[in-house]
């Protein structure tokens, strides 16, 4: 059970190509706080072998951390000690990376240390307690020779009944939706230990012995997830009659994660307030771009009196331009060097040619649902490069791809890779890795890295990337507008007391989504608290630090080095740069 859920998205860590940010020499203390960072992180991996795995360090990955209350007890007095630890350093003998890197640990260790005592989701989500995804990802990373790999699963597989029988001893009063959402998790965790992986067994080197103790633990391991599934079966039933925790945490709780979570600027009540606002203003400029729209796309069909009727027309009529199927892969390749090419041109922000982003077709045990995102190795991966997977459209039904090729039509596609790769999270992760730190890619700002991604939309079409054509406009609000109801839906849904009917309305109705993302938004509003408002979040905070540096540079204001400065403290919230940043 992670602490806090990874954030792998800043790629490898030799980007020697690169001059360091930072040109002076490292202080004493510098290379004392050096010291307690790795001995700090090796620590923690130790703890949670999990992570570790996902962030490429494989020292542990014949370890399997069990959910109980020995296990949280030494995670607190891991966070007291690295805090005290911390505690000794004067910050002032640290260079700014380090600055920066001290401030995200602290925060990252009193976060840490608030989700084991008060918020306690091991108690009440059933579905933190699953060994799947750290299996699964042990059989498909080829980080040793298969019987390596085979012999350190071996060693986790025998801990998995104990895991399960920690996992049932440490829930109190689940919500039912975490329930069901363990249940549907841990039949897919049965899969993970079916006959694919058997026969991975039977094919390898291990002798006869190994193979029949590596049976035998499957079978346990097996038997010991169907437990857990009779028992949560047993209390889907018994809460659905009554006495289930609200997956609503809560105003209280809602603050505070916001907190821990995003590291804003503002409150979750500001930043609610914020998106309202931000939502009545973009309709109304919606509206002004539907209107001049509707006789060259609707020709004389009447205009509807209601407004959300009128621009919901237009936009789906825009839909229906788009590539064909098998041309999406190439077209996404097409055009990254046109987005790079516009940056350079309009000196927006600095770039590397040395780094070059491949675009590949998502490797199969990497897909999920159709879609495409930029896929970058763990922070102890050295060298790999940066991917932007595409998962083929051929593959669905062809209702499916009709949908998935309207969303992502000839202009949301061009957003779509803005907000992906250029100058979005592939460019923001290079910038990141020119101060190269484990700290700040393992556990730096969602806000941030998202925000980032959903200013460049917005940062591009106003230098011109469009040509300003009233189509690109009104296909980016669209797209804006999915940010800022996420913000909206999350807090009303977590901290507030929006149902189901309410958040369908704001998605469908006032947010032009299709049924199925809708849907699929719900259920992710009922599950999870905070994350929805971090690409809001980072968005409202980059612009209004970009205002406020403009006021204070007056002529001496420029965007390119004000981006290039942003992203120089890779992925620290925005709150520090602007600290970082006045300095
Ligand atoms: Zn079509
Ligand atoms: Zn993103």
């Amino acid at each position: 059970m992670p602490l806090l859920a990874p954030l792998l998205l800043a790629a490898g860590f030799l980007a020697a190509e690169v001059a360091p940010a930072e040109a002076r020499d490292p202080s004493p203390e510098d290379v004392r706080f050096a010291r307690v960072v790795e001995e700090t992180l090796e620590a923690h991996w130790k703890l949670d072998p999990e992570w570790a795995f996902a962030a490429g360090y494989y020292r542990h990955a014949d370890t399997l951390a069990v959910p109980d209350g020995a296990s949280r007890a030494a995670q607190v007095a891991f966070i007291d000690r690295t805090l005290a630890a911390l505690a000794g350093f004067d910050a002032s003998g640290l260079g700014k990376s380090n600055r920066v890197d001290m401030a995200l640990l602290r925060s990252w260790l009193e976060a840490s240390r608030w989700y084991v005592e008060t918020f306690r989701a091991w108690e009440w989500q059933p579905s933190a307690h699953n060994v799947a995804d750290g299996f699964a990802r042990q059989i498909d990373t080829p980080y040793a020779p298969l019987e390596k790999r085979l012999r350190d699963m071996l060693v986790r597989l025998a801990r998995v009944p104990a895991y399960y029988a920690a996992a049932r001893a440490s829930l109190g009063t689940p919500t039912l939706e975490h329930t069901r959402l363990a249940i549907l998790q841990n039949r897919g965790a049965l899969e993970v230990f079916g006959e694919p992986l058997l026969a991975k067994v039977d094919g390898s080197a291990l002798d006869a012995a190994e193979k029949a103790l590596f049976r035998e633990r499957v079978a346990s391991a097996r038997k010991a997830i169907e437990e857990y599934l009779t028992f949560l079966g047993d209390l889907e039933g018994r809460l659905a009659r009554g006495g289930a925790r609200s997956f609503r945490i809560g105003k209280e709780l809602h603050a505070a994660k916001f907190t821990y979570d995003i590291q804003s600027s503002y409150t979750a009540d500001e930043l609610h307030r914020m998106a309202l606002a931000e939502k009545a203003s973009l309709h109304d400029r919606m509206e002004l771009l539907a209107r001049v729209l509707w006789p060259r796309y609707m020709g004389k069909r009447p205009i509807p009196e209601d407004r959300l009727e009128l621009i919901g027309a237009v936009i789906d009529e825009l839909g229906k331009h788009h590539v064909a199927p098998d041309q999406f892969l190439p077209e996404i390749r097409r055009q990254i060097p046109a987005l790079e090419a516009f940056v350079r041109i309009h000196d927006l922000l600095d770039q590397d040619p040395t780094r070059p982003l491949e675009v590949r077709e998502t490797p199969v045990y990497l897909r999920g649902v159709a879609g495409a995102g930029i896929n970058s190795p763990g922070p102890y991966d050295p060298g790999a490069r940066t991917y932007y997977d595409v998962t083929p459209i051929e593959g669905g039904s062809p209702q499916s791809a009709e949908s998935f090729l309207r969303e992502y039509n000839d202009w949301t596609l061009q957003i779509l890779n803005i907000h992906e790769a250029v100058p979005g999270h592939y460019l923001q992760q290079i910038h990141a890795n020119r101060s190269p730190s484990r700290v700040r890619t393992l556990f730096g700002s969602g806000a941030m890295v998202e925000g980032w991604a959903v200013y460049g939309e917005r940062m591009m079409l106003d230098a011109g990337y469009g040509d300003n054509a009233p189509e690109m406009w009104l296909l980016w609000m669209k797209w804006n507008l999915r940010a800022v109801v996420n913000a909206i839906l999350d807090r009303e849904v977590q901290a507030g007391d929006m149902d189901e009917a309410r958040a369908l309305d704001l998605l469908r109705r006032q947010a032009f989504q299709t049924e199925a993302e809708a849907a699929e938004k719900w259920r992710r509003a009922t599950l999870t608290q905070v994350q929805l408002m971090s690409y809001f979040d980072g968005y409202a905070e980059i612009l209004a630090l970009r205002a406020e540096e403009k006021a204070r540079l007056g002529k001496d204001f420029r965007l390119k080095d004000f981006h290039n400065r942003l992203l120089s403290y890779g992925n620290a919230p925005v709150r520090v740069v602007r600290q970082l940043m006045r300095e």
